[in-house]
C-alpha cells in the first residue's frame, strides 16, 4: 500500500480551517435552533375553553349580575350619606340659628323686652325646620342601613357563588395541566423527530467517514446536532431523568472509544485486514481496491463483488503457470514468489500456500 501523503498546510490555513468549523457548527446549530423554534410556537391548550367546560353557566351568570347589584346599591348608598351629610350641615346650622335666638330672647326677658311677633314666627319656623331635618336625617338613617343590610345579603350569596365557582375550577385547572403536559410532551416528541434521524445521519457520516479530509465538517455538524438534542432533552425532560440519559450517553461514548483503542492496542488492525483480505482473494478481487484479479483463466474475464459467482470460468488447461501479479489499477501487490519455496503465494495472506511459511 502507498504511504499516505498528508500536508499540514500554512498555519493560516489551520487557523481558517478551525475558524470555519467553529462557524460552520454554530451555523448548524442555529438552523436547528429555527426548526425547534417553528415546532415550539405552536399553539397549546386554552385555559378558558377547559374551564367553560367545567363551570356551571347560571352560576357564572348569577354571579356576575350579584357583582352588578352590589356595586349599584353601593353606589346608592352613596348617595344617599351624600344626602344624609346635606341634611346634618343644615340641621347644625339651625341648631346654630336656634340657639342664638333663645339667647336674644333670653336677653329680652332681663330687659322685660317682649319677644316681637316676627321673632316669635321666625324661631317657630327654624324649630319646626330644624324638627323636619332631624327626621330627614333619621329617615335617611334608616334607608341607609336597609340598603347596607341588603348589599350584605348580596356578599354572602355571590361568596357563596364563588365558592361553588371555585370547587368546579379545580377539575379545569388538573384538566387543563394534564392537556399542557401532553403538549410539552408532543412538542418535545416532535422536535426530537426531527433531530434524532439528523444525530443518527452525522453519527452515520462520521463513522463512515472520519478518516476523510472532511472530517472536521461532518465532526462540527455532529457536535452542533449532538448540543442540540442534548439542550431540548433538557428543557422538557425532568433533570433526574435528563441526568440518566446524559450519564447512559457519555458511557456509551466512552466504552466505545476505550473499546476502539484497546482493540488498536490488542490487534492492530491486523486481524480485521486479514479478514477483508481473505474474502476479496476469495472473490478474485483486489483487497484494497475491487478490481478483479484477472490471472489464469479469467484473464479474459470481467466480474465484481456481486457477479463473480454467476460466471462461467472457461475450463481451458492451456496456459495454467502461475506467474507474480499486480493489481494493474491500484499498484497493490497481490502475488509474488515465497522467498522459501520460490512458487507463486498470495502477498497479502500471512502462509504460503505451497510450502506453509509464515510471512510477517
Ligand atoms: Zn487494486
Ligand atoms: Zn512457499
Amino acid at each position: 500500500m502507498k504511504p499516505e501523503v498528508t500536508s499540514k498546510g500554512t498555519w493560516v490555513h489551520r487557523f481558517a480551517i478551525r475558524l470555519f468549523t467553529v462557524a460552520f457548527a454554530v451555523l448548524v446549530y442555529w438552523v436547528l435552533g429555527f426548526f425547534v423554534e417553528d415546532i415550539r410556537s405552536l399553539p397549546g391548550p386554552d385555559y378558558t375553553a377547559v374551564e367553560k367546560k367545567h363551570l356551571d353557566k347560571e352560576l357564572l351568570a348569577k354571579q356576575e349580575s350579584l357583582a352588578k347589584q352590589i356595586a349599584e346599591l353601593a353606589r346608592q348608598i352613596e348617595n344617599q350619606k351624600e344626602k344624609q351629610r346635606v341634611v346634618g350641615d343644615s340641621s347644625r346650622s339651625l341648631q346654630q340659628t336656634i340657639g342664638q335666638l333663645l339667647e336674644l330672647q333670653k336677653l329680652g326677658m332681663q330687659k322685660s323686652v317682649a319677644f316681637s311677633t316676627t321673632e316669635q314666627e321666625n324661631f317657630t319656623r327654624s324649630l319646626n325646620l330644624f324638627l323636619d331635618n332631624q327626621r330627614k336625617y333619621q329617615e335617611l338613617s334608616q334607608t341607609v342601613s336597609e340598603m347596607l343590610e341588603r348589599k350584605q345579603g348580596l356578599v354572602r350569596e355571590k361568596d357563596l357563588a364563588a365558592q361553588e365557582l371555585e370547587r368546579q375550577r379545580q377539575p379545569a385547572r388538573e384538566e387543563f395541566s394534564l392537556l399542557s403536559q401532553k403538549h410539552r410532551m408532543k412538542l418535545a416528541l416532535m422536535q426530537l423527530a426531527i433531530l434524532v434521524p439528523i444525530l443518527a445521519l452525522a453519527a452515520l457520516v462520521i463513522l463512515k467517514k472520519r478518516s476523510s479530509i472532511y472530517s472536521p465538517l461532518f465532526f462540527a455538524f455532529g457536535a452542533a446536532t449532538l448540543i442540540k438534542v442534548a439542550m431540548v432533552v433538557h428543557e422538557y425532560f425532568p433533570s433526574k431523568c435528563f441526568k440518566y440519559i446524559l450519564i447512559g450517553g457519555l458511557l456509551l461514548v466512552v466504552a466505545r472509544l476505550l473499546i476502539y483503542f484497546i482493540r488498536a492496542i490488542a490487534f492492530p488492525k491486523a486481524q480485521w485486514l486479514l479478514r477483508q483480505y481473505r474474502e476479496a482473494y476469495e472473490r478474485f478481487l483486489c483487497p484494497v481496491c475491487e478490481y478483479p484479479i484477472r490471472v489464469g483463466p479469467r484473464r479474459f474475464l470481467f466480474w465484481t463483488r456481486r457477479t463473480v459467482n454467476k460466471m462461467v470460468v472457461p475450463t481451458d488447461r492451456g496456459n495454467q503457470e502461475e506467474e507474480a501479479y499486480t493489481c494493474p489499477s491500484c499498484g497493490s501487490r497481490l502475488f509474488d514468489e515465497c522467498p522459501s519455496c520460490h512458487k507463486i503465494r498470495h502477498a497479502m495472506l500471512p502462509h504460503c500456500s505451497h510450502c506453509g511459511a509464515e510471512k510477517n
